[in-house]
Formats: structure tokens, C-alpha cells, sequence
């Protein structure tokens, strides 16, 4: 899609909803608030924003978060005139939500993944994007769109979040250009930084300091994993985005190449989060049918978190 089909889309729906991706993260809820603003501040329309799972504590700060709903709660047969996905790399990613997107006259898919198939009648894949904040800077800015400081902190913090905080391989100057824009724009970047690094809830940081603990190496250290249970995570009284994180952390270890976590969902499934220095990783979560980026991957197994952890090993040494 071009950026002048975004405008058309907007101007001629009578109804607009904005979908995050499950587990949500600062990428996908800043860029869906960032668009939640726009629209509303220049088209003089009100979106419908659709989240699934919880909102991790940190993200509260985001401008009108809290009118965002859950699936259920729009009812069964609305159909939107027209639905956007935002950072959503397959269209499973938006839950059981899905069904409303796919009702949609219209539905448009805004993402950086390069998994992403382009599903949806206009897609706008832009894989060199750090994060999907930036392609909706570049097409706000291109459009002329008013930037308030809503939608500059929201985009901020889309960046921020995907990039580690400036520091992953999708940092480019473009990136770097953009913050600065953002802080001219009003964005205080000290204020979002503490917002999402430093705000941590403290069940979370000892659920984590456990899962360290707990992690095992492999093949001359260069596999790191550990396994959180369900048991680990009543134990901690943790909520589902208390295991964020702990990958990276993971991989922060010298002779770390693949890091991985595995949470034990239910008996019969375990999620798997991927993180690696040089390898391409989302071939490995290609694998058991998930995706994301080169170094930040994720997948679903069907299978017991023992089982899942011995099958994805024997995947991960075939690409050491
Ligand atoms: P995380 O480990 O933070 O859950 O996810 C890391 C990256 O992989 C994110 O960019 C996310 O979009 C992607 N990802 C995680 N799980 C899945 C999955 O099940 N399917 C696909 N296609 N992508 C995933
Ligand atoms: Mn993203």
C-alpha cells in the first residue's frame, strides 16, 4: 500500500479498529496508541483498540491505554468498515480476535516482520523498520499528519522497546533521526526510559533472578535456556509478561550465540521466546510454525515444556 491509501482508508470508514498482538509489547501498544491519536486528532474519528492478554503494568502510562478492549467485548457480528493490524507478524498473532479482523470490509496490515505474509487487503511490510512506531512515523511525517505529544511518546516508546533501548542490530540512523524528531516533538526521553526499563514490577526482577538461576548451557555454552513452569509462575504470583526479559538476559552472557526461554503454558503447550547474537533464529522458530526476526524470534509447541525443550535443542544445534 501507499501512504495515500492509508488517508482514503481512514476518510471513507464509517468504523475503525486497531489490532495489537498477543502478549503484547511496547512496539504494538505504542504504535496502536499512536494510531488511536492520529486518527482521532486529524480525522476527527474514534478507534476501537483491540488488545490481547494483559497490558504489562509498565505500558499504563501510554495516553488513553485504558480504553482499550478486549475481543469480547465487541459484539459477535460487528463489521468493521475497516480493521488495521499493527506489528503483527502472522495473522494467528491476533488471537481470537482474528475473526472480527477477518469481517473487516477493509483490512490493512502496518508490520516490520520479515515472516509477515502480507495478509489483508493493504499491507505496508517494511522489514528494515526497527520497530512498526517507525514506519508510522514515516508515513505520518509524510502525510503531514499533526504529531501531538501523545503520538510522539507512544512512537518513542514503540522505538525504544524494539530496540533495546538503542543498543539491537535494528538500531540504524534513520532510528537515531527519528528519536531525535520525537524529542523535538515534546517527548522527554529520560521520562519514557524509566517508564518502561525502570519500572518494574518486584516479583517480576526475582521471577527472573529464579529463571537465571535455573538455566542450563549447552555445546560449549553457546545454547543458554531455562524453563519457567506454571509452578514457578504462582509461585512468584507473576502475570504473563513478568517472563519478559529474561531471554535477553540470557543472551547477555559472553558465550551465549542462542538464548532461549521456555514457558511452560498448560501440559500440552509451551511458548518459546528466542534471542541470539549471529544466528538467524526465526528459521528456528520457522520450524515449529512461529517467526519474528533474525535475532528475536518466538514459536508455539504443542508439546510438554520437557518434550518442547529437547526437540527445539536438537533444532538449535543444527544451525550452530
Ligand atoms: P517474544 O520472544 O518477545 O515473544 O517474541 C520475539 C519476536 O518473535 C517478536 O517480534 C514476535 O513478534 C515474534 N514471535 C514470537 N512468537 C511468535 C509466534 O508464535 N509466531 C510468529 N510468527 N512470531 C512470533
Ligand atoms: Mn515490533
Amino acid at each position: 500500500m501507499n501512504y495515500q491509501d492509508f488517508t482514503k482508508n481512514i476518510i471513507e470508514a464509517d468504523d475503525i479498529v486497531i489490532f495489537s498482538h498477543v502478549n503484547p509489547d511496547g512496539d504494538t501498544l505504542g504504535s496502536m496508541i499512536a494510531l488511536y491519536h492520529v486518527i482521532k486528532n486529524n480525522y476527527g474519528k474514534e478507534a476501537v483498540m483491540v488488545v490481547t492478554g494483559e497490558i504489562p503494568d509498565i505500558y499504563e502510562f501510554l495516553p488513553e491505554i485504558d480504553k482499550a478492549v478486549t475481543f469480547d467485548k465487541i459484539s459477535k457480528d460487528k463489521v468493521f468498515s475497516l480493521a488495521i493490524a499493527i506489528d503483527i507478524a502472522a495473522k494467528d498473532r491476533m488471537g481470537m480476535g482474528v475473526s472480527i479482523f477477518d469481517r473487516a470490509k477493509v483490512k490493512m496490515n502496518i508490520d516490520h516482520h520479515k515472516t509477515n505474509n502480507g495478509f489483508g487487503d493493504y499491507s505496508l511490510i517494511i522489514p528494515d523498520a526497527c520497530s512498526a512506531g517507525e514506519i508510522l512515523f514515516d508515513m505520518f511525517e509524510n502525510l503531514g499528519l499533526k504529531i501531538d505529544k501523545a503520538v510522539s511518546d507512544s512512537l518513542y516508546t514503540s522505538i525504544l522497546t524494539d530496540t533495546g533501548g538503542f543498543r539491537f542490530e535494528n538500531t540504524s540512523a534513520k532510528t537515531f533521526q527519528i528519536a531525535s524528531k520525537l524529542v523535538e516533538y515534546g517527548t522527554h526521553a529520560g521520562e519514557i526510559a524509566r517508564y518502561c526499563f525502570e519500572s518494574k514490577p518486584k516479583p517480576m526482577v526475582l521471577l527472573q533472578a529464579n529463571a537465571l538461576m535455573n538455566a542450563e548451557f549447552l555445546e560449549n555454552q553457546k545454547i543458554a535456556y531455562t524453563c519457567i513452569t506454571m509452578s514457578d509462575m504462582e509461585h512468584f504470583q507473576a502475570k504473563e509478561d513478568y517472563t519478559e526479559g529474561i531471554v535477553g538476559a540470557l543472551r547477555q552472557i559472553k558465550t551465549t550465540e542462542v538464548a532461549a526461554v521456555l514457558k511452560e503454558v498448560n501440559e500440552q503447550t509451551t511458548k518459546v521466546s528466542l534471542r541470539s547474537k549471529h544466528v538467524d533464529v526465526s528459521k528456528i522458530a520457522a520450524a515449529f510454525d512461529g517467526g519474528g526476526h533474525a535475532f528475536a524470534a518466538g514459536c508455539t509447541i504443542q508439546k510438554p515444556v520437557k518434550i518442547a525443550k529437547d526437540k527445539l535443542v536438537e533444532e538449535i544445534k543444527r544451525y550452530l
